[in-house]
């Protein structure tokens, strides 16, 4: 909007929270449906750009309706790609480092085919992504689709849910709780966090290429850490006296992630720039507010 665009936003908010978005609300540039978009969504008028990126992306989340997140995975997809065609529109997909699965190799380049279960608790948002991307491809190929596509890496940052069940979260409501940091196996398991100004950064730049980079792009933060060592951080920068609690490591739950980002750096010119201590300090501070008020239903509940 600010680049002079009108947005259209569709929500069915799963996930999603008005709160982010009501700033925009009396926008004359702003709409915003609230609707799924498993089923279609006819936009009047001239599109120049899509940007899908339906489904939700936390594990607990995800997981909670397998057999829903399948469908906007696909047929989400499907109606990007239809509307694509019939507006001319350039059309971006948020795929995602779990195209990869349990990787063999590390760091994970966008020509390495990778290693998911189909048949897991993970395949519904899996198989489903790379589904996606099979469609972008073969509407690229067939109708000459203006696709982009990033495989996005763990991405984090202030505005996200504090209660949307992923790692970091998880510990920095715990830490700032005062409860158990809550990690899954030994915590040797490891993560590439990208702080979520350097994806929007990398989202810019891939739309904006117009040197039509139609295949797959790592958008990630190359810097890898285990989630012990994300634990350590937590409690340090938020001075908590937590402790930390050990539990069984989910069924398929990767033990390695590192995107190699040398597809965007060559062609984009692009690479993550907040340190996770910097984009953690930032995160906090935001849980903090967030935290304050309203106060946490459980705690309501009981005074
Ligand atoms: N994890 C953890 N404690 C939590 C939440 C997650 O140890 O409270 C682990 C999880 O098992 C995984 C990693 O942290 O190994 C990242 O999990 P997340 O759900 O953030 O995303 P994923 O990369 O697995 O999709």
């Amino acid at each position: 909007m600010q680049q002079g665009h009108r947005v259209v936003c569709i929500d069915n908010l799963q996930t999603g929270s008005m709160a982010n978005i009501a700033p925009l609300m009396n926008h004359s540039d702003f709409m915003f449906y609230q609707h799924d978009v498993i089923t279609p969504y006819p936009v009047p008028g001239e599109v120049h750009e899509i940007y899908n990126m339906a489904c939700a992306a936390s594990p607990p989340k995800y997981q909670a309706d397998p057999v829903h997140t399948m469908k906007p995975c696909v047929i989400g997809a499907l109606s990007a790609l239809d509307l694509a065609r019939d507006k001319g529109a350039r059309v971006f997909q948020a795929s995602t480092s779990e195209v990869y699965g349990d990787p063999d190799i590390s760091p994970q380049p966008e020509g390495y085919n990778g290693n998911v279960n189909p048949f897991g608790p993970r395949a519904c948002y899996d198989e489903g992504k790379r589904a996606a991307e099979a469609m972008f491809h073969d509407f690229h190929q067939r109708f000459g689709t203006d696709i982009r596509i990033a495989r996005i890496f763990n991405t984090y940052g202030p505005q996200m849910d504090p209660r949307d069940g992923r790692v970091v979260s998880n510990f920095i409501n715990q830490a700032l709780t005062g409860r158990d940091i809550t990690i899954h196996g030994k915590g040797q398991q490891t993560r590439s966090f990208c702080y979520v100004d350097d994806l929007l950064n990398g989202i810019e730049a891939l739309m904006a290429h117009e040197d039509g980079l139609t295949s797959p792009v790592n958008i990630g933060n190359p810097g890898e850490f285990t989630v012990l060592e994300l634990a350590r951080h937590v409690l340090r920068l938020t001075g908590s006296s937590s402790g930390i609690s050990f539990h069984p490591k989910p069924q398929d739950d990767p033990m390695q992630r590192k995107p190699d980002i040398g597809i965007a750096a060559s062609k984009l010119n692009w690479a993550p720039k907040v340190a996770l201590e910097d984009g953690l300090v930032r995160t906090i501070r935001y849980f903090r507010a967030s935290l304050g008020e309203p106060a946490p239903l459980e705690v309501a509940a009981r005074s």
